[in-house]
């Protein structure tokens, strides 16, 4: 991770640095957006210019202290770490956060924590966090990150600086995939079409492995539904083969391509989000607006269903004949 490789977000980035070089550093930070949008490079920005050396133009990027942390080893840049094989922090670990807060940096005058991915985390458990947000300790800077906002208690928000993250335009992203990340120009525009402006996930989708299988799902998903296949609609759900976290990504790449479709419908295409642009054409030309608005209902029902626990097998076979119901 570099200095560099934030793009796009130029207004949350600007907003932070302003704060910052103000002389106004926000003390409690909430920055949210989904996964992939670089919430923790921003952290870690706000950390190295807290910490940087330089005595301008911070974070320099090249000092001890910004390499630090970059490199995930500065002393007085913490990241916490959950205890819970979830990801979830119990209320000991937030406990703890409140503890080490009242000790002084180890080597600068600010210390830096960054509680990432807070999604998961209870409600009861942040509670331990309010007094220590609403009154941090100078040297104290606490930073949290979740994908959605509303995972947080309100008298959490209440008391934080809140930043959204979005995702980038095809181009930015295209040409950071290419001179950042040392993509051929080829692979850069298929991730960044499959991948919307998504930086984290374009990456990962170029890396292969189970965001690619699931966008590949996805659109055989999507296509099926296009031409009416049901067989083909079972096949492809099938291919997830008993695999709770793939057939959820696979459900939420299915809700991004029906609502693009939703979207193509209603005559607009300059905020498209899913992984395929040309599925999403099919759906809007082979069906009804009112079928296409009864379908982006779908995947969110099962998601809530598969993440609360329901079998997943039912699940899927259930999916595909509420699909089948409305196509
Ligand atoms: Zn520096």
């Amino acid at each position: 991770m570099e200095v560099n490789s934030i793009i796009g977000n130029d207004s949350a980035l600007a907003a932070v640095s302003a704060m910052i070089d103000g002389g106004r550093t926000p003390h409690s930070l909430v920055i949210y957006g989904e996964k992939g949008l670089g919430k923790k490079t921003l952290a870690a920005y706000i950390a190295a210019k807290l910490l940087c050396r330089s005595p301008a133009n911070t974070p320099c990027g090249v000092c001890k202290s910004c390499r630090a942390v970059f490199g995930g080893g500065h002393p007085d840049f913490i990241r916490v770490i959950p205890s819970l094989k979830s990801g979830a922090y119990k209320l000991e670990d937030l406990r703890q956060v409140v503890s080490d807060c009242a000790v002084a940096p180890n080597e600068s005058s600010v210390k830096v924590y960054l509680i990432a991915d807070m999604d998961k985390t209870p409600l009861g458990s942040q509670n331990a966090l309010l007094k220590l947000i609403e009154e941090p300790p100078d040297h104290a800077v606490i930073i949290m990150t979740a994908c959605a906002r509303e995972c947080f208690l309100p008298t959490v928000l209440s008391r934080v600086i809140s930043v959204g993250m979005v995702p980038v335009s095809r181009s930015q992203c295209e040409r950071y995939l290419v001179e950042t990340l040392h993509k051929s120009p080829e692979q850069a525009h298929t991730a960044a079409e499959a991948m919307g402006g998504n930086i984290g996930r374009c990456e990962e989708f170029l890396n292969g492995g189970r965001l690619a299988a699931a966008a590949e799902t996805a659109i055989s998903v999507a296509a099926a539904i296009s031409s009416g296949s049901e067989y083909e609609l079972l096949r492809a759900f099938w291919s997830c083969d008993g695999d709770r976290e793939q057939a959820l990504l696979v459900l939420k790449l299915l809700r991004e391509i029906l609502r693009d479709a939703a979207v193509i419908r209603l005559g607009d295409r300059n905020d498209l989000l899913g992984c395929s642009q040309k599925c999403a054409e099919a759906l809007a030309e082979s069906l009804s607006g009112r079928k296409l608005a009864a379908l982006v209902g779908i995947p969110e029902r099962y998601i809530s269903a598969i993440n609360g626990n329901a079998n997943l097998t039912l699940c899927l076979s259930a999916v595909c004949a509420d699909i089948k119901s409305i196509v």
